[in-house]
């Protein structure tokens, strides 16, 4: 109510401690440098309902550069949450409900393809294989809807251990030369280079670098796959001799559905949410993720994990 006298704790106290911690004190402790902060968090009402709101704002200083006063808006957006939430949700289970059907299509033309006898038609054969590639396509797709739902805040749960990050390296590399045999993938193995991460999703990173340099670059063009260390970081690097990149769009093809130059990739599958996904799980790494392209000659994807 109007005349409810509100201390600081109490305000405090509304908001969900999940965000307060992993949102609402970090974005002030970055508005502090950044001069600005926008965030969305969690908050309960006297009568205990759950509300969403987002708050945007700007930090001023003296002369002096030292800040005295936070200045923004604060808007309830509650609806609007729900309906993504209710999105988010059905996408989830939608993808989760593909999963078994695909896992089981995929058994059945292994199990086709091992039955058929060497002397047959040879077109079968090809049929099955290429029958088997669109299922693990889309298999790969499938999952990266249902990893895109579990993105909601407190959902990624990452599973940290040691590894060599170039023995990851090679299985995916292994992995997407079962898939796609249309370019040359080329990589050095160097010292072991030891990071401690949740490799399934590391994994998913480079699978997702290699496959769009192969999706974005002329059939029968190489590939080049590198892992080093500066820094103190480890790097991991794929180049492609592909269509590149315009400056314009290099900073936005990490958000969620961004596709960049769609005249010129109309005839590639895919829904732009490969790279968003890669960038928030490098991010909550507290790694760093980038590219450098020229357009009309290749791009190199790379990101940076700290050594463990
Ligand atoms: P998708 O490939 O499914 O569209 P991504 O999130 O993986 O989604 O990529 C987003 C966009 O970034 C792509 O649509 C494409 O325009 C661009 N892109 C990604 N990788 C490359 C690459 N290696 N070369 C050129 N463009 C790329």
């Amino acid at each position: 109510p109007a005349d409810t006298e509100m201390s600081i704790e109490l305000i405090r106290n509304q908001v969900n401690p999940d965000d307060m911690e992993n949102v609402v004190i970090r974005s002030y402790y970055e508005a502090l440098t950044a001069g600005n902060y926008a965030y969305e968090a969690r908050i309960t009402w006297p009568d205990d309902s759950q509300h969403w709101i987002r708050v945007k704002g700007v930090v001023l200083s003296d002369e002096k550069k030292n800040p005295y006063r936070m200045l923004g808006t604060v808007v309830d957006i509650t609806e609007s949450k729900r309906d993504e939430i209710r999105k988010n949700d059905f996408i989830a289970m939608a993808s989760h409900e593909l999963k078994t059907p695909l896992t089981s299509l995929k058994a059945y033309i292994q199990l086709l393809e091992s039955k058929l006898p060497a002397s047959s038609d040879p077109f079968i054969a090809t049929a099955l294989s290429k029958a088997s590639n669109q299922v693990s396509k889309m298999t790969a797709l499938v999952h990266s809807f249902l990893d895109l739902s579990k993105l909601e805040p407190g959902k990624l749960q990452l599973k940290k251990q040691a590894f060599d990050i170039n023995k990851l390296v090679e299985e995916m590399i292994a992995e997407s030369r079962a898939i796609f045999n249309t370019h040359m993938l080329q990589f050095k193995v160097t010292e072991p280079i030891m990071v401690s991460a949740d490799k399934e999703k590391i994994g998913q990173v480079i699978s997702n670098f290699i496959s769009n340099a192969i999706k974005y670059s002329p059939k029968g063009s190489s590939v080049e796959i590198t892992a080093s260390v500066a820094n103190s970081e480890a790097e991991v690097s794929v180049s492609d001799c592909g269509v590149g990149i315009r400056a314009k769009d290099r900073e936005k093809i990490f958000q969620r559905f961004y596709r960049a130059n769609e005249a010129a990739v109309k005839h590639v599958a895919g829904f732009g949410i490969g790279l968003y996904l890669s960038s928030e799980i490098i991010q909550r790494h507290k790694g760093r993720i980038g590219v450098e392209s020229s357009e009309g000659k290749g791009s190199r994807f790379y990101f940076r994990l700290p050594l463990a």
